[in-house]
């Protein structure tokens, strides 16, 4: 950045073009030292490396050191990679062979691992190749593929998560090309899998991954998508659905993950508060029912927004809220049998499937 300054300045005033020739070489000689000085292409990023709430509720604590090895050495935000891993292959979960024939932990074609010179590579790239020719770092470098053995045991294994991790980044570093960073990332993605969608799909989730993004309050990120946000960045965990329950209408839906209690919950979207109060309702048999600790938030156009069982009082009355913006805080107040969040959406009044609002931010 202070290269960038200094250029600019000289620009101005103006200089005998000899004595620029020799400030820019000077420059130049500076720029190749920091060069070799393991500089990560991310430190002067936009986008923060540190796990928001959700990411680290969701990704797997055993797979972060390989991440963020692969990132520091291949210059990739290591969410990044965590996003893809989740998009792939739900953290290892399913490594099935996919329909086009992708493999492995990060669901690599055979010819993108083992370089597309190989004789049978053509079309998607599945080349029926021998694993032992696959596998083999000196096949891999003779092809020119992407595969990496990380872990050093002298085979770059698709099916090894740590090997896959770094022959992700490998990939994912050699198409992260753009003039801004959000393109660089984008044409690193649709290089991985040659799909709008899926390059929307997994940009939105490394973007709910760092906490360095676009929160009203600053410390918590959540998936935000057509001016809705998901309401507890926690979790996406839906514990009850919407529908009759218990020979009643059970109005909304349940939000539930372990450790959830005193997790933030945000506001669904723009509006104003409209209620923030305790709602109590004693049941027949003396035990307490009702909302508890609640807010209601209307968003205009008929649509409101009911946050129940809070842990304590939320934000106040009158409040004008942004989305994702912090409104309280999950607890087990009123009618509830453990923290949880209940949310209910109404429209004119009339309590509507909350689903509706929110199930794109699911997917
Ligand atoms: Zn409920």
């Amino acid at each position: 950045m202070k290269k960038v300054i200094v250029f600019g300045s000289l620009s101005i005033a103006i200089v005998p073009s000899l004595l620029i020739i020799a400030i820019l070489m000077t420059i130049l000689t500076i720029a190749i030292i920091a060069g070799g000085n393991e500089e990560n292409e991310f430190e002067n990023s936009s986008f923060s490396t540190n796990m928001s709430l959700l990411a680290e509720n969701e990704i797997p604590a055993d797979f972060i050191p390989y991440y963020q090895e692969a990132g520091e050495k291949y210059g990739i935000n290591w969410l990044i990679l965590a996003a893809v891993h989740r998009q792939e292959t739900n953290f290892s979960q399913n490594v099935a062979v996919s329909s086009a024939g992708a493999i492995g932990s990060l669901q690599f074609m055979d010819c993108t691992f083992l370089g597309w010179s190989y004789p049978t590579c053509s079309g998607l790239g599945n080349g029926e190749i021998p694993k032992n020719i696959l596998k083999s770092p000196s096949e891999i470098m003779k092809y020119g593929g992407y595969g990496v053995d990380a872990n050093s045991d002298g085979v770059a294994d698709p099916w090894n998560d740590e090997d896959a991790i770094h022959s992700a980044a490998n990939y994912l570093s050699a198409n992260y090309k753009g003039t801004t960073e959000v393109d660089k990332i984008q044409a690193a993605l649709f290089a991985y899998n040659h799909s709008d969608i899926y390059v929307t799909e997994v940009y939105e989730r490394f973007l709910t991954y760092t906490d360095g993004w676009s929160s009203v309050d600053g410390n918590v990120a959540t998936t935000v998508l057509n001016g809705k946000a998901w309401p507890v960045p926690f979790t996406k965990n839906i514990t009850s659905s919407y529908g009759q329950r218990w020979g009643r209408l059970h109005a909304g839906i349940d939000i539930a993950a372990a450790n959830i209690s005193g997790q933030p919950i945000v506001a669904l979207a723009d509006g104003v508060v409209t209620r923030s109060e305790y709602n109590l309702i004693l049941n027949k048999d003396g035990s307490e029912g009702g909302w508890g600790w609640y807010v209601r938030i209307n968003h205009g156009n008929g649509l409101e927004t009911i946050y129940a069982h809070m842990n304590k009082q939320g934000i106040k009355v009158g409040t004008q809220v942004k989305l994702g913006q912090v409104i309280g805080y999950v607890g087990n107040t009123g009618g509830s049998t453990g923290p949880h969040l209940h949310l209910e959406t109404r429209v004119n009044g009339v309590a509507l499937d909350p689903m509706k609002y929110i199930q794109d931010l699911i997917n």
